[in-house]
């Protein structure tokens, strides 16, 4: 097994990893991150070098939420992430599904 360009780890890979991805290395290995407020539907780029200057780079953003850059709007961006090697302008959530937290509860598959 030798080393693997992030952009050739595989989709698969990419969602069983992306949980734990601290900032530094979501920079590291070129994922896209944006976030998107689900009550205006502002969508932003998020600049990881301001988050690891802000945060830390041992910073996570699985499960996190950050206020909306609206004015006046009260909601909470979602962040997404679009992993290297994945088509531009696809993303996924970056948070647990809740039925992927009900499905852990009743299996035993250690891959859940
Ligand atoms: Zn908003």
């Amino acid at each position: 097994m030798g080393y693997k360009k992030p952009e050739n780890r595989g989709l698969g890979h990419h969602l069983s990893v992306a949980p734990h991805m601290t900032a530094s290395q979501l920079r590291r290995d070129h994922w896209t991150i944006s976030t998107r407020c689900p009550r205006c539907h502002l969508d932003c780029w998020v600049d990881l070098s301001v988050v690891i200057r802000l945060s830390g780079p041992q910073v996570t953003l699985w499960n996190r939420w950050a206020r909306c850059r609206r004015y006046g709007c009260p909601g909470r961006m979602v962040f997404l992430f679009t992993p290297p090697g994945e088509p531009k302008g696809v993303f996924w959530p970056m948070h647990d599904p809740p039925e992927a937290r009900v499905k852990a509860t009743i299996s035993d598959d250690p891959e859940l």
